[in-house]
C-alpha cells in the first residue's frame, strides 16, 4: 500500500500547502518550498541512480547470456576432445596389432631367408663354392634376390615365397607407416582442440569477473540509492513538521484574529453599557461573555473533540493496483489489514493515531500522503474515485 504513496505524496503535499494562508505561514512555507524542491532533486539523483543500475543489469544480462553460450562451447569441446581420445586410443591399439603382424613378417621372411640359404647351401655343396660365396655374401635379400634370378638351380617355389614374404613384410610396414601418420592427425586434433578449450576457458573467466564487477557496481549503486531513500525519508519528515508548523500557526493566526474580534465587541459593548447606564458595573457582566466566547471558539482549541488540528484535504483510496501500484493487496505499511471506515494514509504522525474527521474515528495506519492530507480507504476503486477531494476539520483523539 505504500507504493501510490510516492508519487501522490509531492501533489498531495503542494495542495496542502496550497491551502495554507501566505498571510500567516510565509515563513514557514518558504522553508517547505525550499525543503520539498531539495526532496525533488533527490528524487531525482534516485531516479538517476536506477537507470544506471538498469544500465548495469542490461549489460550484466548480456554477459550472463554470453557465459552461457561459452559454457556450451566448452562443454562441445570436451566431447569433441573426449571423441579424440577414445579414436586416439583405437589407433594405438591398431599400432600395437599392426607392430606384432610386422615383426611376425619379418620373422617368417627371415625364416625363408634362413632356409633358402641352408638348401642352396646343401645344393650346391660339392660343386661350385664361388656360387655359394656369392650369395652367403650378398649384403640384402634384394641382392641375394637378384643375384638368385640367374641361377637356373634356384628352387622356384622358394624364390616366389620370399618375394611374398617380402611383398607382405613392405605392405605391413606401410601399414604401419599410414596409422602412425593416422595417430599424429589425431594428436594433432587434440591440441587444436585442447588450444580452442583453453581460450573458451579464459574467456569463460573474463566474462564470469566481469559479471562480477557489474553485481559490485550494482550493488554499489543500490547502496547509493538506499542511502538516498533514507535521505528522502527524513526529508518528507522535516516536510511534514514543517506543514504541521505551518497548520498550527495558521490556527493560531485564526485565534488572534478571533481574540481580537471578542475584544472590539467587548469594547463595543462596554462602550454601550457606559452610554445606556451611568452604574459601574461594567466589569461584572464582562465575565459571562468571556466564558460565552470560548465555547463557540471549539474549532481553535481542545475541546471534547480532541485537539484540533485544522482543515485537512481527504481523498480516498482503495487495495487496487492503480492506487497501490505493486503493494497492492498487501497489508498496511503499518502491517494492518486495511478496512474501510478505519483505516486512513497520512505521513508526519505515528502509526495508531486516531482522527476524528465528520464525526467519525479512523485510525492512520498507512503512509503516501504528507500531513494535512487524510487519504481514507475505500473497499472499491469506484468508491474510491466517487469520493473524491474535499476539506474537513481534522481533529486529534488522545
Ligand atoms: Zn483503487
Amino acid at each position: 500500500m505504500k507504493m501510490k504513496k510516492m508519487l501522490s505524496a509531492v501533489l498531495a503535499s503542494a495542495l496542502v500547502i496550497g491551502s495554507v494562508n501566505p498571510c500567516f505561514a510565509s515563513a514557514t512555507q518558504q522553508k517547505i518550498d525550499e525543503a520539498q524542491k531539495q526532496k525533488q532533486e533527490m528524487e531525482s539523483s534516485i531516479s538517476e541512480a536506477q537507470d544506471k543500475i538498469d544500465a548495469l543489469e542490461s549489460k550484466k544480462g548480456q554477459s550472463e547470456s554470453y557465459l552461457e553460450d561459452l559454457n556450451g562451447q566448452l562443454e562441445e569441446l570436451k566431447n569433441s576432445l573426449q571423441k579424440l581420445q577414445d579414436e586416439y586410443d583405437d589407433k594405438q591399439a591398431e599400432l600395437g596389432q599392426v607392430q606384432k603382424e610386422l615383426e611376425e613378417a619379418k620373422a617368417s621372411e627371415a625364416q625363408q631367408y634362413n632356409d633358402m640359404k641352408i638348401r642352396i647351401q646343401y645344393m650346391y655343396e660339392n660343386s661350385s663354392t664361388s656360387y655359394v660365396e656369392m650369395f652367403l655374401s650378398a649384403d640384402s635379400i634384394s641382392e641375394f634376390l637378384s643375384r638368385a634370378v640367374n641361377i637356373a638351380q634356384l628352387s622356384e617355389y622358394d624364390r616366389e615365397l620370399l618375394e611374398e614374404y617380402q611383398e607382405t613384410r613392405e605392405q605391413i610396414a606401410e601399414k604401419e607407416k599410414q596409422v602412425i601418420q593416422e595417430k599424429e592427425e589425431i594428436q594433432e586434433l587434440q591440441i587444436q582442440s585442447q588450444d580452442k578449450q583453453a581460450e573458451v576457458s579464459e574467456l569463460i573467466e573474463a566474462t564470469y569477473n566481469e559479471i562480477r564487477s557489474y553485481q559490485d557496481s550494482i550493488s554499489q549503486a543500490q547502496s547509493e540509492q538506499a542511502d538516498l531513500l533514507a535521505e528522502v525519508s527524513a526529508q518528507e519528515e522535516e516536510i511534514n513538521s514543517l506543514i504541521r508548523q505551518a497548520k498550527e500557526e495558521e490556527i493560531a493566526a485564526q485565534k488572534a484574529e478571533e481574540e481580537a474580534q471578542r475584544q472590539r465587541e467587548e469594547a463595543e459593548a462596554a462602550q454601550n453599557q457606559q452610554n445606556s447606564s451611568s452604574g459601574t458595573g461594567g466589569s461584572t457582566a464582562q465575565t459571562p461573555a468571556q466564558d460565552e466566547t470560548q465555547d463557540s471558539t471549539g474549532d481553535s482549541g481542545n475541546s471534547s473533540q480532541g485537539k484540533y488540528l485544522g482543515k485537512f484535504r481527504l481523498t480516498s483510496y482503495c487495495a487496487c493496483s492503480i492506487c497501490c501500484g505493486s503493494w497492492s493487496g498487501g497489508p498496511t505499511a503499518s502491517g494492518t489489514v486495511p478496512t474501510a471506515g478505519r483505516t486512513v494514509a497520512m505521513g508526519g504522525v505515528p502509526f495508531g493515531t486516531k482522527l476524528l474527521i465528520n464525526g467519525h474515528i479512523y485510525i492512520v495506519e498507512d503512509r503516501g500522503t504528507a500531513y494535512g492530507h487524510v487519504d481514507i480507504f475505500s473497499n472499491s476503486h469506484s468508491e474510491a474515485l466517487a469520493f473524491g477531494s474535499k476539506y474537513a476539520d481534522v481533529y486529534l483523539v488522545e
